[in-house]
């Protein structure tokens, strides 16, 4: 047995599938990132061929140089009666070229005869041909036994006889999945125990909260003998969600205590921030103490008094009010700052600006559905001492923050012909429930980079092309102050 606890991070697959959470390609890229450089050692991506964002996905993680993790890709065993070399998922998984595969099986009797609709000796043939096929191809394979402790209830038998036959087929790991969340913690460590008697690979734990113990029972499937615990990032996931992981790594002083510390230097006096992530990370709230500010803005270079830093944190507490958000764009926090010291000059100003968005409609033959094609027009004035230059932009199809940020380019590339090298990299608008009955306001966040380096910026408005705008003239002031010094 592992003398390790290995932490399987399955944000990107279980982690999405909760309500409200969606996630673009270069989300999950950034999410696999940071859980990279928090330490898990797996990584699950999602189900590659199962949409054209997991593909893409998968294809753009090759060719990121992950430093601790290890990336899996998740599927079924194959189907009922096929074969696993022909199999279209199991080929998908192989495809995907990850150095681990995690397949899901059932192993509740009454799951085989009634949800898949195929005999127990047929699932227990579709968990031995999928595992030794991967295996096959070099795969490390791990198998999560889906309501694995339901099933062990009801028939103990046949969901160990599962767990057995991914071991003997070479399986790495078999992970007793609480699907549903409802097993209590005393029955999950009971359970974990006799199956780490029995089956001769590691044991894994993937809970769920749907009583709201999933970080207590995977630790207590680590004290009986578990050596692999999935979780997602702050208990992201389906139903009630996962075990969250953050959690799980903050209570290893307690859970892990004897049986398996992860890496020997782990504190038993206390969870140093980093290791849950926290590294170098300051909130910029309304909670945020005098001090902290001061630190902060010492880390970036600006001194200042305590006078200044409580009235800096007044400003933000007001700005709170009306539905800003500093957190995730300190560029903006910074020019925030910048801007209330006094001595900043900015290097241009918008004198006015128009926007015109003419909705354009088109129904495609095929299918009958509307198509929204927009023209949008944008005409920016952007002003310097006594002079002014005027940027325009006419775009169809694009969004209007797209066309604001063309245009505004066009009204100052001449003067600063540098300004070429900044992009837009990402851009989210999240809507805040209105603090008055009336009217929602509109928080958008820009990402921004020039060469290797990146940094969000945030504008808040009821009106969007105004909350754009703002988000815009930060990012591009922030670069000003960044490369043309
Ligand atoms: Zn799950």
């Amino acid at each position: 047995m592992k003398d390790r606890v290995e932490l399987y991070d399955t944000t990107l697959r279980d982690g999405t599938q909760m309500e409200g959470i969606s996630l673009s390609v270069d989300d999950k890229l950034k999410i696999a990132r940071r859980m990279d450089e928090l330490g898990v050692h797996y990584i699950e991506g999602g189900y590659p061929g199962s949409n054209p964002k997991d593909i893409e996905f998968f294809a753009r993680m090759s060719e990121m140089n992950l430093k601790n993790a290890c990336l899996a890709a998740f599927g079924s065993t194959r189907k009922a009666g096929g074969r696993a070399d022909t199999d279209p998922n199991l080929k998908a998984l192989i495809a995907a070229n990850t150095p681990v595969v995690t397949i899901v099986a059932k192993a509740h009797d009454r799951h085989v005869t009634h949800v898949l609709e195929t005999t127990l000796e047929e699932n227990l043939s579709m968990i031995g041909d999928s595992v030794r096929h991967l295996k096959e191809g070099g795969r490390t394979v791990f198998l999560d036994a889906e309501h694995f402790f339901d099933g062990f209830e009801a028939n103990r038998d046949y969901a160990l006889q599962c767990l057995k036959t991914a071991a003997t087929g070479g399986a790495d790991c078999v992970v007793l999945c609480d699907t549903n969340g409802g097993t209590i913690t005393s029955r999950i460590s009971e359970i974990v125990r006799s199956v780490v008697k029995e089956v001769p690979c590691e044991v894994g734990i993937h809970t769920h909260n749907g009583a709201d113990v999933a970080v207590a029972g995977s630790l207590a499937a680590v004290e009986a003998g578990a050596t692999h615990v999935q979780g997602a990032a702050n208990g992201y996931g389906d139903m009630c969600g996962n075990a969250n992981l953050f959690s799980i790594i903050a209570n290893h002083k307690a859970g892990l205590h004897a049986a398996a510390v992860a890496k020997e230097e782990w504190s038993y006096q206390h969870v140093e921030p980093e290791r849950v992530g926290n590294t170098n990370r300051f909130l910029i709230s309304e909670l945020a103490g005098i001090g902290n500010v001061v630190r902060k803005l010492h880390e970036r270079g600006i001194e200042v008094s305590l006078e200044q830093a409580r009235s800096i944190r007044d400003h933000i507490k007001e700005k709170e009010a009306l539905g800003w958000q500093y957190e995730g764009a300190e560029a903006s926090f910074e020019m925030l700052v910048r801007r209330m010291l006094g001595d900043y000059k900015p290097p241009f100003e918008i004198a006015s600006h128009k926007v015109t968005i003419e909705p354009g409609r088109q129904i495609d033959p095929r299918t009958g559905e509307r198509e929204y094609i927009a023209a949008v027009r944008m005409t920016v004035m952007v002003r310097k001492n006594d002079r002014e230059w005027k940027g325009h932009a006419d775009h169809e199809g694009v969004g209007p923050v797209d066309a604001l940020d063309k245009a505004l380019r066009a009204a100052i590339v001449g003067q600063y012909p540098g300004i070429a090298s900044l992009r837009l990299t990402d851009f989210k608008v999240h809507i805040i429930d209105s603090h008055h009955s009336t009217e929602a306001v509109t928080r958008v966040l820009i990402e921004s980079a020039a060469g290797e380096f990146s940094w969000w910026t945030v504008g808040t408005s009821p009106n969007i092309i105004e909350a754009s705008l703002m988000a815009l003239v930060d990012s591009y002031e922030y670069w000003f102050l960044q490369f043309q010094k």
